[in-house]
């Protein structure tokens, strides 16, 4: 469905991505495990037409991105859960959800989608006329999350979904995205926390300072001893 191919991208001088290529299967949950700054986000911001490509090629569904817009390629089919949620903080729930639609106009198909989401995420239901600032972390990130959803994307791509959550809301979370996935999503899920990553992905690449070091499946990678050293804690 996704494929990378030898991406380089550049902060002026920075080369934050030197080289990377990643394969994305329909029906996959592909995880990207890697510390702080190894690339993660970047290389979720370059698939979303938000950073530039300096070269590589970034193939979806067969069909090229790279002269494509950021909003075209949400109508192709991606949609992007950003790091740190990023919810519309003075606008309500249901605003927020209404906003994830923006490149549709089936207005009966949207209202059917959010109702989708409520039962998806009921504690959204209960909060849909409140102000998104009122939410807690975990309830933003399912906001964020419903959001991504109502462009009825074919993959999503995750951005760190447990940054700053308590445990019991990580499980939670994670959950979510494994359900989500046999509902028939594809996903491309960034993380720090690689053993919860690990443990619902199918396959897994690691990435440090902009290069893909390991890949494989994900049930494998969690025994792998330079991945248990590096990336949990032994
Ligand atoms: P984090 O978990 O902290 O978000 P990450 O793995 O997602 O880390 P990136 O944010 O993709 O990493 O950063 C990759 C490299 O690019 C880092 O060296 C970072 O400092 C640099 N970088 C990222 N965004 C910018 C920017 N807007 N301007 C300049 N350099 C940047």
């Amino acid at each position: 469905m996704l494929e990378l191919k030898d991406l380089h991208v550049y902060y002026g001088g920075i080369h934050a991505l030197k080289g990377i290529d990643i394969k994305v299967n329909e029906g996959e949950i592909v995880t990207l495990v890697g510390a702080n700054g190894s690339g993660k986000t970047t290389t979720l911001r370059t698939i979303s037409g938000l950073e530039t490509l300096k070269s590589g090629n970034i193939l979806f569904k067969g069909k090229d991105l790279k002269k494509v817009t950021a909003s075209e390629i949400v109508k192709m089919g991606i949609s992007h859960v950003p790091e740190g949620r990023r919810v519309f903080a003075d606008m309500s729930v249901y605003e927020n959800l209404e906003i994830g639609a923006f490149t549709r106009k089936d207005k009966s198909e949207i209202e059917k989608d959010i109702q989708n989401i409520y039962s998806l995420f009921p504690i959204l239901y209960e909060r849909k006329n409140q102000s998104a600032s009122t939410l807690s972390g975990g309830e933003q990130q399912m906001l964020a999350i419903g959001r991504a959803l109502l462009s009825r994307p074919e993959l999503l791509l995750l951005d760190e979904p447990s940054m700053g959550l308590a445990p019991l809301i990580v499980k939670d979370i994670f959950d979510i995205i494994v359900d989500i996935n046999k509902k028939g999503t594809t996903i491309l899920l960034v993380e720090q926390n690689a053993n919860m990553a690990l443990q619902c992905a199918n396959r897994a690449y690691i990435i440090k300072n902009g290069k893909i070091e390991l890949e494989g499946k994900a049930s494998e990678l969690l025994n792998h001893d330079e991945v248990k050293n590096a990336y949990l804690g032994g």
